[in-house]
């Protein structure tokens, strides 16, 4: 694999960079910090464009820097709680304009890959869903029928009638023919309970992604790829997953623009997700930003599966090269 090249803000190397691209997909968030923590600077920030409500200096800037040039901008990411109409308002709250279809949560690419690419035959096309409103936001603009997912009835502990209607399949919705796994923070038994129960009797088994974690502060909690894992546990099955690194996602980036490969460029803090889904993306280029999860080191080891082709210190050093 050959060396990174760096592109530090003051190099000519940045117009030639720019000018090798057309389109550029960018990660978007890194992890989430606490208000406190983001007056104090305790923790630093880490993400690409954002570190949770934190706007990274320069982002506006470089983003209307890539557009005056003629450049496509797709925001792309993992987080499956929200629909693009969330993202829009998140992004429109950080003074970046944008259209809705230059946004691809995995939330969206779940739907459109189920109505567009899946296309199960009604009645067995409802989907039970894990997750939260962001989903069910998208499913119904895709006019995806599903169940569970925010249904309060399900928030609940498993009685022994739960028990005895998921056993005889009496409290099942014969219609549901898949299961979509996404980050659900009102989990429980009954719902995974119920999801093995649809997957037992055939359902197609989907997951928003697979992100083991969430980061957050100078912590983690469980990300939407762990959600799956007792369903991967009792199943031995592998959900197929619609973000990044899958190349599902990709396919539906593709599908809806048409763009050229060879002109796009991922922009990532993460090798195992963004550079990988770049990289087996078949992407003209990657461009790894370090004010996200990814250190220099981590690409340096020899046991780097994955390396970008181009780095910068933050975002906004690809402002260099606009004179
Ligand atoms: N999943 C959730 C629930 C998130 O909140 C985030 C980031 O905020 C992610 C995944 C990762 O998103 P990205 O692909 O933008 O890094
Ligand atoms: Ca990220």
């Amino acid at each position: 694999m050959a060396q990174p090249k760096y592109l530090t803000s003051d190099s000519a190397a940045i117009g030639e960079f720019l000018d090798k691209f057309d389109v550029f997909l960018f990660d978007c968030d890194g992890k989430e910090l606490f208000k406190q923590e983001l007056q104090t600077g305790v923790n630093p920030c880490v993400g690409v464009l954002w570190s949770g409500d934190h706007l990274f200096e320069g982002t506006v800037e470089t983003l209307e820097l890539l557009r005056s040039k003629g450049k496509k901008v797709v925001f792309v990411t993992n987080n499956s709680t929200k629909s693009r109409q969330d993202y829009q308002k998140k992004l429109t709250g950080m003074g970046i304009p944008s259209n809705i279809e230059e946004i691809f949560a995995s939330a969206y690419s779940s739907a459109i890959y189920i109505s567009r690419i899946l296309k199960l035959p009604a009645p067995r096309n409802k989907v039970f869903v894990l997750g939260e409103s962001g989903i069910e936001q998208e499913l119904r603009t895709e006019n995806v029928p599903f169940i569970g997912g925010t249904d309060p009835s399900l928030r609940r502990d498993m009685t022994p009638a739960d028990f005895a209607g998921l056993a005889d399949g009496s409290m099942l919705d014969p219609d549901v023919g898949i299961v979509l796994a996404g980050l659900d923070f009102h989990v429980n038994y009954l719902k995974i309970s119920t999801a093995y129960q649809y997957l037992r009797r055939g359902a197609v088994f989907l997951a928003t992604n697979l992100d083991s974690t969430l980061p957050m502060s100078h912590t983690f909690f469980p990300g939407a790829g762990s959600i799956s894992i007792p369903l991967i546990n009792m199943t031995g099955q592998k959900p197929t997953a619609l973000g990044k690194p899958s190349q599902a996602m990709m396919d539906a980036i593709e599908g809806k623009f048409h763009f050229d490969r060879s002109r796009t460029c991922m922009v990532g803090d993460r090798l195992d997700t963004d550079i990988q889904f770049g990289i087996e993306g078949g992407l003209g280029g990657t461009l790894a930003v370090l004010t996200g999860v990814t250190k220099k080191e981590h690409w340096e080891s020899p046991d780097a599966s994955f390396r970008p082709a181009y780095y910068v210190d933050k975002l906004s050093d690809l402002r260099g090269g606009s004179s």
